[in-house]
């Protein structure tokens, strides 16, 4: 029986009114192309559109998977949409008379800013030409087009998709750009528009002839071919090496494949009644509910992108110290910029969220070209999502959602100190494109960026404008200072999306790439290497290194009003993991509900620390219990003092405090002053001391003697500590204040041994209830799984504890069998390979170690279903890692106190996502 080929449709029709495809099929259509269909064909919207159509990302994916061929039924279903997009222009593709000329876009499911190639003007050549000059009555826009298809099309299909490697490393447009450029010299002319048609004739002579030259093969004549190689080139640009480096960073998996529109091309180069150029519903900057955006006349496509020219803002709000001399559209196109304005509107109420729009204007009529989701900085998604929810355009859900966990970090960014700046002059000033604070030491190259950076040194990119080849460095730096282009250039929107200082169209320098220094205008003088600080909200650029400060959230209306609805919707508790009483404020500010883990240890590191330190490590070198005892008993009151403060900051939220938990030998001293001073109080020699010290040594202390072993061996370390929690409860409770201590024992294996300090902990309550006069103290008792072993036996485990946190450094690394503090010598080289998908100490890892905390979480809740559970690895704080604790049903996180707010955000993405019934907290 012979078998039918199912019909697949892989080009979808958009224009004149209608469309086959809409924004629910960006995967199928990528996001370019399902935006153009809605927009063209959704009947609330039917906006001015040229028509095209899209190659769907099916194609991309068939092109790779089959040696770079096209489905059988692409060639008479795309024939078919151009036949209606001629239909619908009234141009035919590559008639000699009346030509239609057409733009090749990639468009993937997600936006890469310039990854990706473009080609323009596709159909024209020796004789359609004729047609545009008879049909636009200018042949200098004629050849003006003619000489860029060239250029672009020599650059991106015949050189880049074909593979061939350039000469020396001159690329074929940059030996095309310098004949242009030479012209340009020789006339004395400034702007490429100087140029007249003669000579635009003679260049693009001067191109083809080049072109045989160097690639050896003719820029083509047949439209057709033009067309499909362009076509093919963007589907080779996905594979291309800065689109894989983008999506790396990205997170943007090689199996989704682009899309490609082919569009009826309109032209914003057709004199001073045409126009093209970008725009934000709000601003992308702050999040201010105001039209935003920039307009270049007389000019095409990328111009605006590409930071060639500075861009003139669309109205007065977008008007800045670069622009503000220039007009707005609002004055010298009222009627278009009315027309923009309501389209702006409804898009936005549309869509339901702040959009992004390409549109051009060719001799006063607008087209719409592009419109999505608008990039936005930190603070400007959080202004937007409660602003749209205040106005209920929005609903409670779709405001949490609309931020990412991360982009919170850059509301807790440090800015430069203001009181510094105050009697600070900054040297230059530019375009605040990324907001917060930075400070570096310069660089003028991608390449000097990720290499320095690899050094560890923080540093900062100069460059005249940045590239899609830039991204790695541009990742790697603090900051990227930029002295051409505007709010809309590539730098500004690559920051905005990551949410890094970043000033652009810096004018106030000139950089001088032959020595790797620039100079600004007021005579300073900066060489590579020397410190920039940088204010990227102010757009301000000062010379050496100033303090950054810490910013005040209190003042953030917006940041309140969304973390009360992220409070709202979530379900799991964050807490903050805390060191110090001064920790715990910090957290309990950012909205922790308790803490998850207190590490005693702190007391004994830097200031304040010396004479608790000497006493532990009296207690360290101890021989006889007695001795031992007399140096808990020093210890006592400096342990008892943190604890309270800390149970007295955080009044009556939990407080989860672990036993001592690091191995003795930590704390020994090397110094031999320190060692003098301790033989002397232990009225022991220094031979002696050495001796006890020598035998404190371990192979392999982080398998050691430590956490409970600690205790097991001195029962009396543990029952000083437990003393110390409940005598600072009573007191803090006897003066009316809440307490409620969680008390956590570390690095357990099995049941055993939870027992064994249980029972210290029961003589020692009954001791203190009898000394201060009391019936009881609250208290949990509970304990860290943080060995494998511990997770396997958590049922019995769960036996004789009142909650589990689960310690996933340490389980990680018991896990794996890496080193936590030796990985860095290794996991570069597994990331690179892709052996492991991420630093497992920074993201659980779900497959594996996530396993043993689900076993963990089931077994323990088999023998108590309501058994408290949390982590307070440092993967508490890491928004993927929340999601999936979210989900195995823990109770809560806990994290360092500038993560709490990312977890609660993450908390809530993790309710909406994968909802359950509200558990205690
Ligand atoms: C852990 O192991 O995950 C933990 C929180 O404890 P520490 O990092 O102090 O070993
Ligand atoms: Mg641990």
């Amino acid at each position: 029986m012979a078998t039918k080929t199912k019909t697949v449709k892989y080009v979808y029709s958009f224009g004149g009114g209608k469309a086959d495809g809409n924004e629910s099929m960006k995967n199928l259509l990528g996001g370019k192309g399902a935006n153009l269909a809605e927009m063209a064909g959704h009947p609330k919207l039917r906006l001015p559109v040229p028509p095209g159509y899209t190659l769907t990302t099916e194609v991309c994916t068939h092109y790779y998977q089959n040696k770079k061929k096209y489905p059988a039924q692409l060639a008479a279903q795309a024939e078919k949409a151009l036949a209606a997009v001629e239909k619908e222009m009234g141009k035919k593709f590559g008639d000699p008379i009346n030509p239609l000329l057409v733009s090749v876009r990639s468009g993937a499911r997600k936006s890469m800013p310039g990854m990706m190639e473009t080609v323009l003007d596709i159909g024209l050549n020796e004789k359609t030409i004729e047609g545009v000059i008879q049909q636009s009555g200018d042949a200098r826009f004629a050849y003006d087009a003619y000489r860029r298809l060239i250029m672009m099309y020599a650059d991106v299909v015949m050189e880049k998709a074909g593979g061939i490697e350039p000469k020396g490393g001159k690329g074929i447009r940059k030996v095309l750009d310098e004949k242009l450029e030479k012209v340009k010299h020789t006339k004395g002319y400034q702007f490429d528009t100087d140029i007249t048609v003669d000579e635009l004739k003679a260049l693009v002579k001067d191109f083809k002839a080049t072109i045989i030259k160097v690639l050896g093969k003719p820029f083509p004549e047949d439209p057709q071919e033009q067309l499909w190689g362009s076509i093919g080139a963007v589907f080779s640009s996905w594979m291309g090496k800065r689109a894989i480096e983008y999506r790396r960073i990205e997170n943007i998996p090689d199996e989704w494949g682009t899309a490609v529109n082919v569009q009826a091309m309109v032209f914003g180069n057709m004199g001073d009644t045409s126009a093209t150029g970008v725009a934000f519903t709000r601003n992308p900057g702050n999040g201010e509910n105001k039209f935003y955006g920039e307009y270049l006349l007389n000019a095409q496509g990328e111009d605006v992108v590409a930071g060639i020219r500075t861009p003139a803002p669309v109205n007065d709000y977008s008007k800045n110290d670069q622009s503000k001399h220039l007009p707005t559209l609002q004055e010298i196109m009222p009627k278009v910029y009315k027309e923009l304005f309501d389209i702006q509107k409804r898009l936005e109420v549309h869509y339901k969220d702040m959009q992004d729009i390409e549109f051009t204007i060719e001799k006063g009529t607008l087209y719409m070209l592009q419109c999505r989701v608008g990039k936005r900085n930190g603070v400007a998604a959080v202004r937007i999502a409660s602003d749209m929810y205040n106005s209920k355009l929005i609903d409670a859900k779709t405001a949490v959602k609309r931020v990412a966990p991360n982009q919170l970090v850059e509301l807790l960014l440090p800015m430069l100190d203001p009181e510094v700046q105050k009697v600070t002059k900054a040297i230059a000033k530019g375009l605040p494109a990324g907001p917060g604070g930075a400070k570096g030491r310069v660089v003028f190259s991608s390449n000097d960026a990720v290499e320095w950076a690899s050094r560890g040194e923080k540093v900062i990119l100069v460059r005249e404008e940045t590239s899609p080849e830039d991204v790695d460095g541009m990742h790697k730096s603090q900051a990227i200072l930029t002295t051409k282009g505007g709010m809309t250039s590539h730098a500004a929107l690559v920051a905005r999306g990551w949410g890094k200082c970043c000033i652009v169209g810096c004018t106030d320098i000139e950089i001088h790439s032959e020595t790797k220094s620039f100079k600004a205008n007021d005579g300073t003088y900066i060489k590579e290497g020397d410190w920039l600080s940088l204010d990227g909200t102010k757009g301000l650029v000062y010379l050496g290194s100033m303090a950054l400060v810490d910013i005040d959230l209190d003042k953030n209306l917006a940041y309140k009003n969304l973390m009360k609805l992220v409070d709202k919707v979530k379900v799991m508790g964050v807490r903050t993991n805390a060191e110090t009483p001064g920790d715990a404020m910090q957290g309990f500010k950012f909205g922790a509900e308790g803490i998850g883990l207190f590490r005693t240890e702190h007391m004994f590191y830097g200031e304040g620390s010396d004479e608790p330190l000497f006493l532990l490590r009296k207690m360290i070198v101890s021989k006889t219990e007695k001795e031992r005892r007399e140096a808990l008993n020093g210890l006592f009151k400096y342990v008892k003092k943190d604890i309270k403060e800390t149970l007295e900051v955080m009044n009556g939220h939990p407080v989860t405090i672990r036993l001592l938990d690091p191995p003795l030998h930590e704390f020994v001293p090397h110094d031999k002053e320190k060692l003098k001073q301790l033989s002397k109080e232990l009225g022991i020699s220094m031979s002696i001391l050495n001796r006890r010290v020598l035998a404190l040594h371990e192979n392999n202390p982080m398998l050691g003697h430590r956490g409970v072993r600690l205790g097991v061996s001195y029962p009396e370390i543990t029952e000083m500590q437990i003393r110390a929690i409940f005598e600072a409860t009573v007191e803090l409770i006897k003066k009316g204040k809440k307490a409620m201590p969680e008390i956590m024992i570390p690095v357990t294996c099995g049941k055993h041994e939870l027992s064994h300090q249980r029972a210290i902990v029961n003589t020692v309550y009954k001791e203190t209830c009898e000394k201060m006069g009391v019936k009881k103290i609250p208290y949990l008792y509970g304990t860290m799984i943080e060995i494998p072993r511990a997770a396997l036996k958590a049922n019995s485990m769960a036996e004789e504890a009142d909650f589990f946190s689960f310690g996933t450094n340490d389980l990680t690394q018991m896990s794996f069998g890496f080193s936590r503090d030796d990985i860095g010598g290794f996991l570069p080289k597994y990331l690179d390979l892709k052996l492991l998908p991420s630093d497992p100490f920074q993201t659980i890892d779900q497959s594996g170690v996530g396993e043993l905390i689900k076993i963990g979480v089931e077994r323990g809740r088999i023998t108590k279903p309501n058994l408290k559970i949390g982590i307070c690895g440092e993967h508490g704080g890491d928004p993927e890692s929340v999601v999936f604790c979210h989900r195995i049903g823990m109770n809560y996180v806990s994290c360092s106190p500038f993560r709490v707010p990312i977890a609660r955000l993450a908390a809530a993405h993790a309710a909406i996502d994968f909802p359950r019934k509200e558990l205690k907290k």
